[in-house]
Protein backbone atom coordinates (compact mmCIF):
# COMPACT_ATOMS: atom_id res chain seq x y z
CA UNK A 1 0.00 0.00 0.00
CA UNK A 2 1.18 3.59 -0.49
CA UNK A 3 3.53 5.02 2.11
CA UNK A 4 1.29 7.86 2.58
CA UNK A 5 -1.58 6.27 3.18
CA UNK A 6 -0.71 5.77 7.00
CA UNK A 7 0.35 9.71 7.51
CA UNK A 8 -2.83 10.43 5.38
CA UNK A 9 -5.34 9.02 7.91
CA UNK A 10 -3.62 10.29 10.63
CA UNK A 11 -4.29 13.29 9.28
CA UNK A 12 -7.74 12.31 9.40
CA UNK A 13 -8.06 12.38 13.14
CA UNK A 14 -6.26 15.80 13.59
CA UNK A 15 -8.58 18.81 15.03
CA UNK A 16 -5.86 21.28 14.25
CA UNK A 17 -5.44 20.69 10.67
CA UNK A 18 -9.58 20.09 10.37
CA UNK A 19 -9.93 23.41 11.43
CA UNK A 20 -7.28 24.80 8.98
CA UNK A 21 -7.85 23.55 5.86
CA UNK A 22 -12.45 23.39 6.88
CA UNK A 23 -12.35 26.87 6.25
CA UNK A 24 -12.15 25.97 2.24
CA UNK A 25 -15.47 26.02 0.44
CA UNK A 26 -16.91 22.78 -0.49
CA UNK A 27 -17.07 24.24 -3.90
CA UNK A 28 -12.74 24.17 -4.17
CA UNK A 29 -12.11 21.63 -6.95
CA UNK A 30 -11.03 18.56 -5.12
CA UNK A 31 -13.58 18.76 -2.27
CA UNK A 32 -16.59 18.95 -4.77
CA UNK A 33 -15.14 16.41 -6.78
CA UNK A 34 -15.96 13.95 -3.79
CA UNK A 35 -18.59 16.18 -2.43
CA UNK A 36 -21.16 18.04 -3.81
CA UNK A 37 -22.74 20.56 -1.91
CA UNK A 38 -23.22 21.50 1.64
CA UNK A 39 -27.15 22.24 2.24
CA UNK A 40 -29.97 19.40 2.42
CA UNK A 41 -31.37 21.04 -1.00
CA UNK A 42 -27.95 20.59 -3.04
CA UNK A 43 -27.81 16.92 -1.48
CA UNK A 44 -31.28 16.27 -2.76
CA UNK A 45 -30.82 17.76 -6.22
CA UNK A 46 -28.03 15.63 -6.81
CA UNK A 47 -29.92 12.54 -5.83
CA UNK A 48 -32.82 13.54 -7.99
CA UNK A 49 -30.14 13.26 -11.25
CA UNK A 50 -28.49 10.28 -10.28
CA UNK A 51 -31.90 8.49 -9.44
CA UNK A 52 -32.78 10.52 -12.97
CA UNK A 53 -29.52 8.35 -14.66
CA UNK A 54 -30.90 5.00 -13.68
CA UNK A 55 -28.72 4.76 -10.21
CA UNK A 56 -29.49 4.53 -6.66
CA UNK A 57 -28.13 6.63 -3.77
CA UNK A 58 -27.31 6.60 -0.22
CA UNK A 59 -26.38 10.27 1.88
CA UNK A 60 -24.55 10.68 4.79
CA UNK A 61 -24.53 13.88 6.10
CA UNK A 62 -20.78 14.26 7.18
CA UNK A 63 -19.67 14.40 10.67
CA UNK A 64 -17.59 12.28 12.98
CA UNK A 65 -16.61 11.40 16.23
CA UNK A 66 -18.56 14.21 17.75
CA UNK A 67 -17.94 14.60 21.73
CA UNK A 68 -20.96 17.01 21.74
CA UNK A 69 -24.33 16.03 22.82
CA UNK A 70 -25.72 19.17 20.97
CA UNK A 71 -24.40 18.29 17.74
CA UNK A 72 -24.79 15.11 18.19
CA UNK A 73 -29.09 15.58 18.15
CA UNK A 74 -28.22 18.42 15.88
CA UNK A 75 -27.04 15.82 13.18
CA UNK A 76 -30.36 13.24 13.90
CA UNK A 77 -32.35 16.65 12.95
CA UNK A 78 -30.82 17.15 9.70
CA UNK A 79 -30.99 13.55 8.65
CA UNK A 80 -34.58 14.15 9.67
CA UNK A 81 -34.91 16.96 7.34
CA UNK A 82 -33.99 15.27 4.83
CA UNK A 83 -35.56 12.20 5.00
CA UNK A 84 -38.73 14.40 5.11
CA UNK A 85 -37.69 16.21 1.82
CA UNK A 86 -36.61 12.54 0.09
CA UNK A 87 -39.91 11.47 0.68
CA UNK A 88 -41.57 14.72 -0.49
CA UNK A 89 -39.73 15.25 -3.85
CA UNK A 90 -41.13 10.95 -4.37
CA UNK A 91 -37.05 10.06 -3.93
CA UNK A 92 -37.48 7.49 -1.05
CA UNK A 93 -38.00 4.46 -3.14
CA UNK A 94 -34.29 4.66 -4.77
CA UNK A 95 -32.05 6.75 -1.66
CA UNK A 96 -31.65 5.65 2.14
CA UNK A 97 -29.52 7.08 4.38
CA UNK A 98 -26.27 6.00 5.63
CA UNK A 99 -25.40 7.10 8.84
CA UNK A 100 -22.02 6.81 11.54
CA UNK A 101 -22.58 6.38 15.04
CA UNK A 102 -19.55 8.15 15.90
CA UNK A 103 -21.55 11.31 14.47
CA UNK A 104 -24.73 10.73 17.06
CA UNK A 105 -23.19 10.25 20.35
CA UNK A 106 -21.24 7.04 20.07
CA UNK A 107 -18.09 8.77 21.04
CA UNK A 108 -19.54 10.82 23.73
CA UNK A 109 -18.41 10.08 27.41
CA UNK A 110 -21.00 9.37 30.04
CA UNK A 111 -24.26 12.22 29.94
CA UNK A 112 -27.16 12.68 31.63
CA UNK A 113 -28.48 10.55 29.05
CA UNK A 114 -26.37 7.22 29.80
CA UNK A 115 -23.29 6.06 27.94
CA UNK A 116 -22.18 6.89 24.43
CA UNK A 117 -23.35 3.81 23.07
CA UNK A 118 -26.69 3.98 24.82
CA UNK A 119 -26.88 7.93 23.01
CA UNK A 120 -25.92 6.77 19.76
CA UNK A 121 -28.94 3.72 20.14
CA UNK A 122 -31.42 6.12 20.65
CA UNK A 123 -30.39 8.53 18.37
CA UNK A 124 -30.05 5.87 15.97
CA UNK A 125 -33.77 4.98 16.69
CA UNK A 126 -35.07 8.04 15.60
CA UNK A 127 -33.51 8.43 12.43
CA UNK A 128 -34.57 4.92 11.36
CA UNK A 129 -38.43 5.91 12.66
CA UNK A 130 -38.46 9.03 10.19
CA UNK A 131 -36.73 6.42 7.46
CA UNK A 132 -39.40 4.12 8.17
CA UNK A 133 -42.03 7.05 7.69
CA UNK A 134 -40.61 8.27 4.72
CA UNK A 135 -40.54 4.53 2.93
CA UNK A 136 -36.76 3.91 3.06
CA UNK A 137 -34.01 2.29 4.87
CA UNK A 138 -30.90 2.95 6.86
CA UNK A 139 -27.32 1.90 6.58
CA UNK A 140 -24.83 2.14 9.76
CA UNK A 141 -21.38 3.21 8.36
CA UNK A 142 -18.66 1.18 10.22
CA UNK A 143 -15.83 2.90 11.43
CA UNK A 144 -12.01 2.13 13.56
CA UNK A 145 -11.69 -1.18 15.13
CA UNK A 146 -12.57 0.21 18.77
CA UNK A 147 -16.18 0.92 17.45
CA UNK A 148 -16.67 -2.66 15.58
CA UNK A 149 -18.55 -4.23 19.09
CA UNK A 150 -20.88 -1.26 19.92
CA UNK A 151 -21.65 -1.17 16.04
CA UNK A 152 -22.75 -4.22 15.90
CA UNK A 153 -24.27 -3.96 19.21
CA UNK A 154 -26.61 -1.23 18.10
CA UNK A 155 -27.54 -2.75 14.63
CA UNK A 156 -28.71 -5.95 17.05
CA UNK A 157 -31.04 -3.75 18.97
CA UNK A 158 -32.31 -1.37 15.92
CA UNK A 159 -32.91 -4.40 14.19
CA UNK A 160 -35.73 -6.04 16.57
CA UNK A 161 -38.08 -3.08 15.52
CA UNK A 162 -36.00 -2.33 11.83
CA UNK A 163 -35.52 -5.17 10.85
CA UNK A 164 -34.71 -3.49 7.31
CA UNK A 165 -31.25 -1.58 8.76
CA UNK A 166 -27.87 -2.41 7.37
CA UNK A 167 -24.41 -2.96 8.01
CA UNK A 168 -21.04 -2.06 6.86
CA UNK A 169 -17.89 -4.78 7.68
CA UNK A 170 -14.53 -4.31 6.18
CA UNK A 171 -12.58 -7.24 4.57
CA UNK A 172 -9.62 -5.95 5.98
CA UNK A 173 -10.36 -6.84 9.99
CA UNK A 174 -9.09 -10.27 10.97
CA UNK A 175 -12.52 -10.91 12.57
CA UNK A 176 -14.90 -10.19 9.39
CA UNK A 177 -15.44 -13.67 7.98
CA UNK A 178 -17.00 -14.37 11.08
CA UNK A 179 -19.22 -11.58 11.26
CA UNK A 180 -20.30 -12.21 7.58
CA UNK A 181 -21.32 -16.00 8.16
CA UNK A 182 -23.17 -14.27 11.82
CA UNK A 183 -24.79 -11.59 9.12
CA UNK A 184 -25.82 -13.77 6.45
CA UNK A 185 -28.69 -14.71 7.23
CA UNK A 186 -32.44 -14.02 5.22
CA UNK A 187 -33.42 -9.96 5.54
CA UNK A 188 -29.91 -9.46 6.69
CA UNK A 189 -28.49 -6.36 4.70
CA UNK A 190 -24.55 -6.65 4.73
CA UNK A 191 -22.63 -3.63 2.89
CA UNK A 192 -19.06 -5.04 2.37
CA UNK A 193 -16.47 -2.82 1.59
CA UNK A 194 -12.50 -3.36 2.23
CA UNK A 195 -12.23 -0.86 5.02
CA UNK A 196 -10.81 2.80 5.39
CA UNK A 197 -9.00 3.50 8.79
CA UNK A 198 -5.40 2.94 10.06
CA UNK A 199 -5.26 -0.51 11.77
CA UNK A 200 -2.98 -2.40 13.03
CA UNK A 201 -1.85 -5.57 12.38
CA UNK A 202 -3.08 -7.15 15.34
CA UNK A 203 -6.71 -6.71 14.56
CA UNK A 204 -6.41 -5.97 10.34
CA UNK A 205 -4.82 -7.30 7.04
CA UNK A 206 -1.72 -4.99 6.11
CA UNK A 207 -0.95 -5.68 2.51
CA UNK A 208 -3.51 -4.65 -0.86
CA UNK A 209 -3.11 -8.78 -1.74
CA UNK A 210 -4.16 -10.07 1.85
CA UNK A 211 -7.30 -7.53 1.76
CA UNK A 212 -8.27 -8.43 -1.46
CA UNK A 213 -8.36 -12.43 -0.81
CA UNK A 214 -10.19 -11.89 2.43
CA UNK A 215 -12.91 -9.29 0.36
CA UNK A 216 -13.29 -12.56 -1.56
CA UNK A 217 -13.54 -14.77 1.12
CA UNK A 218 -15.92 -12.39 2.31
CA UNK A 219 -17.92 -12.13 -0.97
CA UNK A 220 -18.35 -15.81 -1.52
CA UNK A 221 -19.82 -16.05 2.56
CA UNK A 222 -22.68 -13.04 1.26
CA UNK A 223 -23.72 -14.04 -1.62
CA UNK A 224 -24.17 -17.64 -1.12
CA UNK A 225 -25.81 -16.73 1.90
CA UNK A 226 -29.32 -15.50 2.52
CA UNK A 227 -29.11 -11.48 3.11
CA UNK A 228 -28.85 -8.98 0.62
CA UNK A 229 -25.47 -8.22 -0.29
CA UNK A 230 -24.06 -4.67 -0.99
CA UNK A 231 -20.80 -4.93 -2.97
CA UNK A 232 -18.82 -1.83 -2.19
CA UNK A 233 -15.92 -1.44 -4.31
CA UNK A 234 -14.42 0.40 -7.38
CA UNK A 235 -11.98 -2.17 -7.68
CA UNK A 236 -12.75 -3.85 -11.20
CA UNK A 237 -11.69 -7.33 -10.24
CA UNK A 238 -14.25 -7.38 -7.49
CA UNK A 239 -16.56 -6.03 -9.28
CA UNK A 240 -15.84 -9.14 -12.22
CA UNK A 241 -15.50 -11.50 -9.00
CA UNK A 242 -18.51 -10.33 -7.71
CA UNK A 243 -20.34 -10.97 -10.90
CA UNK A 244 -19.10 -14.24 -11.39
CA UNK A 245 -19.94 -15.46 -7.80
CA UNK A 246 -23.54 -14.56 -7.83
CA UNK A 247 -23.88 -16.43 -11.05
CA UNK A 248 -22.80 -19.06 -9.64
CA UNK A 249 -24.38 -19.08 -6.66
CA UNK A 250 -28.00 -18.43 -8.25
CA UNK A 251 -28.22 -15.14 -7.76
CA UNK A 252 -30.80 -12.94 -9.44
CA UNK A 253 -30.20 -9.56 -10.30
CA UNK A 254 -31.83 -7.17 -7.29
CA UNK A 255 -31.02 -9.73 -4.74
CA UNK A 256 -27.54 -8.10 -4.44
CA UNK A 257 -26.32 -4.62 -5.35
CA UNK A 258 -23.11 -2.92 -6.47
CA UNK A 259 -22.09 0.40 -4.04
CA UNK A 260 -19.59 3.33 -5.24
CA UNK A 261 -18.36 6.39 -3.73
CA UNK A 262 -20.25 9.65 -5.51
CA UNK A 263 -17.46 10.87 -7.85
CA UNK A 264 -15.47 7.60 -8.26
CA UNK A 265 -15.65 5.55 -11.67
CA UNK A 266 -18.82 7.47 -12.43
CA UNK A 267 -18.31 5.67 -15.63
CA UNK A 268 -18.54 2.26 -14.47
CA UNK A 269 -21.14 3.08 -12.10
CA UNK A 270 -23.60 3.92 -15.37
CA UNK A 271 -21.86 1.00 -17.21
CA UNK A 272 -23.30 -1.32 -14.65
CA UNK A 273 -26.42 -0.15 -14.17
CA UNK A 274 -27.16 -0.17 -18.05
CA UNK A 275 -26.25 -4.01 -17.85
CA UNK A 276 -29.37 -4.17 -15.29
CA UNK A 277 -27.67 -4.22 -12.26
CA UNK A 278 -28.31 -2.34 -9.56
CA UNK A 279 -26.21 0.31 -8.62
CA UNK A 280 -26.23 2.79 -5.73
CA UNK A 281 -23.90 5.83 -4.94
CA UNK A 282 -22.63 7.19 -1.85
CA UNK A 283 -23.33 10.72 -1.54
CA UNK A 284 -21.84 12.49 1.21
CA UNK A 285 -22.78 16.21 1.93
CA UNK A 286 -22.38 19.10 4.51
CA UNK A 287 -19.57 21.10 6.15
CA UNK A 288 -17.67 18.49 7.61
CA UNK A 289 -16.03 16.90 4.90
CA UNK A 290 -12.08 16.92 6.23
CA UNK A 291 -12.22 13.28 7.79
CA UNK A 292 -14.23 12.22 4.69
CA UNK A 293 -11.53 13.60 2.11
CA UNK A 294 -8.34 12.90 4.13
CA UNK A 295 -9.92 8.95 3.71
CA UNK A 296 -10.35 9.41 0.03
CA UNK A 297 -6.95 10.78 -0.85
CA UNK A 298 -5.07 8.17 1.47
CA UNK A 299 -6.39 5.99 -0.80
CA UNK A 300 -5.74 7.48 -3.93
CA UNK A 301 -2.71 10.03 -3.05
CA UNK A 302 -2.02 11.18 -6.20
CA UNK A 303 -5.42 13.25 -5.67
CA UNK A 304 -2.92 15.41 -3.00
CA UNK A 305 -1.01 17.54 -5.23
CA UNK A 306 -4.56 18.57 -6.63
CA UNK A 307 -6.12 19.65 -2.94
CA UNK A 308 -2.70 21.17 -1.81
CA UNK A 309 -2.77 23.28 -4.87
CA UNK A 310 -6.55 24.20 -3.98
CA UNK A 311 -5.45 25.27 -0.16
CA UNK A 312 -2.58 27.26 -1.45
CA UNK A 313 -4.47 29.01 -4.08
CA UNK A 314 -7.12 29.71 -1.30
P1 LIG B 1 -9.09 0.07 -4.10
O1 LIG B 1 -8.19 -1.07 -4.40
O2 LIG B 1 -8.71 1.02 -3.01
O3 LIG B 1 -9.39 0.92 -5.40
C1 LIG B 1 -9.70 0.34 -6.65
C2 LIG B 1 -9.71 1.42 -7.73
O4 LIG B 1 -10.77 2.35 -7.48
C3 LIG B 1 -8.46 2.29 -7.77
O5 LIG B 1 -7.46 1.68 -8.55
C4 LIG B 1 -9.01 3.57 -8.37
O6 LIG B 1 -9.17 3.42 -9.76
C5 LIG B 1 -10.37 3.67 -7.76
N1 LIG B 1 -10.33 4.45 -6.51
C6 LIG B 1 -10.31 3.95 -5.24
N2 LIG B 1 -10.33 4.95 -4.33
C7 LIG B 1 -10.33 6.10 -5.04
C8 LIG B 1 -10.36 7.48 -4.68
N3 LIG B 1 -10.39 7.87 -3.40
N4 LIG B 1 -10.35 8.41 -5.67
C9 LIG B 1 -10.35 8.04 -6.97
N5 LIG B 1 -10.33 6.74 -7.37
C10 LIG B 1 -10.31 5.79 -6.43
N6 LIG B 1 -15.00 2.17 4.49
C11 LIG B 1 -15.17 1.97 5.82
O7 LIG B 1 -14.18 1.72 6.54
N7 LIG B 1 -16.40 2.05 6.39
C12 LIG B 1 -17.53 2.28 5.65
O8 LIG B 1 -18.63 2.34 6.22
C13 LIG B 1 -17.38 2.46 4.25
N8 LIG B 1 -18.45 2.68 3.45
C14 LIG B 1 -18.28 2.69 2.09
C15 LIG B 1 -19.39 2.77 1.25
C16 LIG B 1 -19.24 2.67 -0.11
C17 LIG B 1 -20.44 2.72 -0.99
C18 LIG B 1 -17.93 2.49 -0.69
C19 LIG B 1 -17.75 2.33 -2.16
C20 LIG B 1 -16.84 2.46 0.13
C21 LIG B 1 -16.99 2.57 1.51
N9 LIG B 1 -15.88 2.54 2.34
C22 LIG B 1 -16.07 2.40 3.71
C23 LIG B 1 -14.50 2.73 1.79
C24 LIG B 1 -13.85 1.41 1.48
O9 LIG B 1 -13.54 0.73 2.68
C25 LIG B 1 -12.52 1.64 0.72
O10 LIG B 1 -11.65 2.40 1.49
C26 LIG B 1 -12.70 2.31 -0.64
O11 LIG B 1 -13.88 1.88 -1.27
C27 LIG B 1 -11.51 1.99 -1.58
O12 LIG B 1 -11.45 0.62 -1.79
P2 LIG B 1 -11.83 -0.11 -3.20
O13 LIG B 1 -12.60 -1.35 -2.85
O14 LIG B 1 -12.53 0.82 -4.06
O15 LIG B 1 -10.49 -0.64 -3.78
Amino acid sequence: MSVLRQPLLLLSRSDAVRRLVSTMPVSSGIVRSYVPGETTDAAVATSAELVDGGLKVTLDFLGEDTTDLAQADATVEAYVELLAQLSARGLARHAEVSVKLSAIGQALERSERGTGHQVALENARRICRAARNAGTTVTLDMEDHTTTDSTLAVLRDLRKDFPETGAVLQAYLHRTEADCRELAHEGSRVRLCKGAYDEPEEVAYQSRLDVDTAYVRCLKILLAGQGYPMIATHDPRMVEIASSLASRYGRERGTYEFQMLYGIRPEEQRRLAGAGETVRVYLPYGGEWYGYLMRRLAERPQNLTFFLRSLISK
